[in-house]
């Protein structure tokens, strides 16, 4: 299958220990590419940011976003987030990406409701951008929805560690730490 979409690591932080979370298999991160510049994603049609939690390191998310946008080939820009620090940096970076996807984890708390309350406040109000709601099936919030605001949610159990896949389509990469040096000029 075509490799379409570039999942890229772009840090490994994170505030949870989430029990499926894929980044503890061996036999998915051994798959994940190296990468210290942006031209390997330059082949993509679409690149998804993941980490960890890539809202937490917000110079190097900005440093790559910047790196991204230069690429001739123009891909979209997804993040994957389910946590930040401050909600004027989910504001700043829905300037410069295309979608978001966020994720609402098993052993939610009250933070996470404020903090989903706040994205999804963001979410109504733009629109334009694709903006993506995932529920872990053991979530234990009542979520305050507001559907207009999301192209679309899922509540779906999530796989188990020992069935962490890489989509067909999906090439995985792992930002190292000199991406920074390498593009922040
Ligand atoms: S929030 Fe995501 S990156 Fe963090 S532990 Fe859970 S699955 Fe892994």
């Amino acid at each position: 299958m075509k490799k379409t979409t570039a999942r890229v690591i772009v840090n490994t932080i994170c505030r949870r220990d989430c029990a499926y979370c894929c980044n503890k298999s061996t036999a998915i991160m051994r798959r994940a590419t190296p990468i210290y510049t942006v031209k390997p994603l330059n082949k993509f049609e679409v690149v998804c940011i993941t980490g960890g939690e890539p809202m937490l390191l917000q110079h190097r998310l900005r440093v790559l976003i910047k790196g991204i946008k230069q690429l001739p080939t123009f891909p979209k820009i997804y993040i994957y987030m389910a946590d930040y620090d401050d909600i004027r940096d989910v504001e700043e970076i829905a300037y410069m990406v295309d979608g978001f996807t966020w994720t609402v984890h098993a052993k939610a708390t009250q933070d996470d409701l404020d903090k989903f309350r706040a994205v999804q406040s963001i979410a109504f109000t733009m629109p334009e951008l694709s903006w993506r709601l995932k529920l872990h099936h053991d979530c234990p919030l009542v979520l305050p929805l507001m559907p207009r605001a999301w192209k679309f949610i899922k509540q779906r159990p999530f796989f188990t560690l020992d069935k962490c896949t890489i989509p067909g389509n999906e090439k995985l990469f792992i930002v190292q730490t000199n991406l920074e040096e390498e593009l922040d000029v």
